[in-house]
Parts: structure tokens; sequence; C-alpha cells
């Protein structure tokens, strides 16, 4: 399958729907998949810490989540179709696991916005079994939480432990596992609680999400200065020429 190399980190050229299709079609051929939706704050990351690197590079595959991606693949001759968002594929594979009664797994957020997401797709997906559910605030060297993943055999596990947690954890027990959609979520179970708002349509058609979050969540200035860091990185790379 192509992909595109960006700073290290091999994007897989896709846009949503063939990207759900194929994890679809892993789905019933019983294969193992780990799902990393990157975005320009997590390839920074990438490139400061080699050990998320190589968590990173474990995946099955690593869709460009954000539009700072598909920009910079753009902008180095090495286009990608579309961004590939964590809570766009959730929702898409919600929609398919109610229509092909998929088992589901929900690990991560706080408790009542755990419960609030079971309950919604308990109403809003009535064709999905949800085989089991934990919060994300538990400690790390509890083996439970995979052994219970094991056994209950999700078709599809919602990691919601932000970034880089729910990637290590599931770099770190993807062993346990013989099969399943395993994917890192992010904030998505609060934004499916109503309890983060994403933006408005308005927004996001001007590729501004970044900015409303911003707003509407000061506290993540912080994180957003790794921004200006992966635009420097891009436009070196594109000094220095055609990359192999
Ligand atoms: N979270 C969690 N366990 C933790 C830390 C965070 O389950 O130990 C959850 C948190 O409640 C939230 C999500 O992980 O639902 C992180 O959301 P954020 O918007 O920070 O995601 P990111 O932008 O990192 O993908």
């Amino acid at each position: 399958m192509k992909q595109v190399d960006l700073l290290g980190i091999p994007f897989l050229y896709t846009n949503l729907q063939q990207f759900v299709s194929l994890l679809d079609k892993r789905i019933q051929q019983k294969e193992k998949t780990f799902v990393v939706t990157a975005n320009p704050e997590m390839v920074i990351l990438a490139r400061d810490d080699a050990a998320f690197m190589n968590v990173i590079h474990q995946a099955t595959y690593i869709t460009a989540d954000g539009i700072g991606i598909v920009k910079a693949a753009g902008l180095l001759k090495n286009p990608l179709p579309e961004r590939v968002t964590g809570y766009d594929t959730m929702l898409q594979l919600l929609t398919l696991a109610n229509e092909k009664h998929y088992n589901v797994f929900l690990l991560g957020a706080h408790e009542n916005v755990l419960q609030t997401v079971k309950t919604k797709i308990e109403i809003n997906y009535p064709g999905i079994r949800i085989v089991g559910a934990h919060n994300g605030y538990f400690n790390w060297e509890d083996n439970n939480i995979a052994e219970s993943i094991k056994s209950a055999k999700p078709d599809i596990t919602f990691v919601a432990l932000g970034v880089p947690r729910q990637e290590k954890w599931i770099a770190e027990n993807l062993h346990s596992f013989k099969h399943g959609v395993f994917i890192g979520v992010g904030g998505s179970f609060d934004v499916i609680a109503g309890t983060v708002k994403r933006a408005p349509a308005f927004w996001q058609k001007l590729n501004l999400e970044w900015f409303y979050r911003l707003l509407k969540q000061p506290s993540r200035w912080r994180r957003m200065l790794a921004l200006p860091r992966f635009v420097l990185y891009i436009v070196k790379q594109k000094m220095k020429g055609p990359s192999s």
C-alpha cells in the first residue's frame, strides 16, 4: 500500500472511506490492526522521543490526523488525499459496526464520560454489542484490562487515553490480543459525550479547528508550541530538495 513519508513517519495514502473499508476487510479476516492517527504535535513528539517514535512505527497504519499533515505532504510534493482523523474514523467505524453487528470495547476517559458514550452508542447504534468498557484512569501495571479485552474478543477497541498514552498502551498490550482493530481516538469520547464540543462547520471549513480548540481550551497552548516547529522542519526539508 502506498505510503507518504513525512519527517520519518510513513503515512498511509488513503481517504476516510477507503480506510474504513480496509479496516472492515481486516476485521472480517480476523487480522490484528493497530491504527495511529498522527497530527503535527505527534510528529514532533516522536522526533523528540525515540521511544515514542518506536511505538508509532509498530502501528499497522498511520493516517494523517490534521490539516497540517496534509498541507505539509502537499508542500513536499508528495500529497496525501485528505485527513483521516481519529474522531471521524471512530464515527465511521461505529456506523460500520452497527451495520455488521461488530463487537466493540471502549477504553478511556472519565467514568461519567465513558458511561454517557456507552449509553449514546446503545441508543444510536443498536446493532453494536458493547462487550466491555473501562475508564482511562487505571494503574498502568494493571493487567486486568488487557485480560478483559482478551476474553471479550472485540472487533474494535477504541482507546481514548490521549496522546501518547493511548499509543503506548496499545503497543505494550497488543501481543495479548488475537485480532481486532485498536485505535487511539484522543478526546473523541469527550466530544461524543458532549463535554467538549467539536468546532462548528464554519471553523472546520476554514481549517481553523485547531484555533477553535485553543480558544475553548486555552490550556492547550503549550502543546501547540509544537506547530511552529513542525512548520520549520517541513520548510527545512523542502529546501533540501526532493527527499528519497
Ligand atoms: N485520559 C484518560 N486517562 C488519562 C489521561 C487522559 O483516559 O490518564 C483521557 C481524558 O479523559 C480525555 C482523553 O484522554 O478523554 C484526552 O483527550 P485529549 O483531548 O487531551 O486528547 P489528545 O488531544 O491528546 O488526542
